[in-house]
């Protein structure tokens, strides 16, 4: 089965009523969802799924099934699986994906304050990392600067799609080496951020910069020697 993804459409919706498809130890599967599975240095989202009658079932994970397509809502430990057909509402936990709403997009324009290949990062809850190929010696107060004035551009935040053909005329567009663009339903979403960045990303992001909100960046690490980690902390809001 393929869930229906609104999240991708719409990454404030914070609830959606949904049918369950089937519900077995490793999850939840629903007919559509909010929730965004782990993925892309994107940790899974958590919440709850209310049955009729008012019971919920806490959601400590969302993951792919191993078709990537039916999303698993996972849920806690010894908690009462609904029935197939059953008419439920799936709600994230909206602080934490908010915070991480924020930093994902923080780490798109720490991108474009280092243009360097990006060979892996991670997003976490109002903080997060990238990691560089890069042999410069980074400077972590002008890095900041650099940030900070990007985010205060308050770019508004937008998708598009293409076909998977126009990706592969176009391989520049794709910064980051290890983290590959979802594929395999022929085309590819593309996240720009106006005047400033274009690239391939599922994950899920604010409306415009400015919501991101104020950004530390906490510490530079040389990993190996064309290898710079850089950690980016945000304010609380
Ligand atoms: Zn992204």
């Amino acid at each position: 089965m393929t869930t229906e993804t609104l999240f991708r459409d719409d990454a404030y919706r914070r609830e959606t009523p949904a049918t369950v498809v089937f519900a077995d130890a490793r999850g939840v599967a629903l007919d559509r969802t909010v929730f965004y599975p782990q993925g892309g240095g994107q940790p899974g989202d958590q919440g709850e799924i209310a049955l009729e009658g008012g019971a919920t079932i806490p959601i400590v994970n969302t993951i792919y099934d191993a078709d990537r397509k039916t999303i698993l809502h996972v849920p806690a430990a010894d908690a009462a699986l609904p029935a197939p057909g059953a008419g439920v509402v799936a709600r994230i936990d909206w602080s934490r994906r908010y915070k991480r709403m924020r930093a994902h997009t923080a780490l798109h324009l720490l991108s474009v304050a280092l243009p360097y290949p990006v060979t892996g990062g991670s997003v976490g809850d109002a903080e997060g990392r990238l990691d560089f190929d890069c042999e410069a010696t980074l400077d972590k107060a002008e890095v900041e600067r650099r940030l900070n004035e990007l985010i205060a551009l308050d770019a508004p935040v937008g998708q598009r799609w293409i076909a998977d053909e126009e990706l592969d005329a176009n391989p520049g567009l794709v910064k980051t080496m290890s983290v590959k663009p979802p594929r395999g339903t022929g085309r590819v979403r593309l996240v720009t951020i106006e005047t400033l960045d274009v690239q391939p990303c599922g994950g899920t992001h604010v409306a415009s910069t400015g919501e991101i909100g104020r950004a530390s960046v906490t510490q530079i690490e040389k990993k190996g020697r064309i290898n710079r980690r850089v950690r980016i902390v945000l304010s609380e809001q």
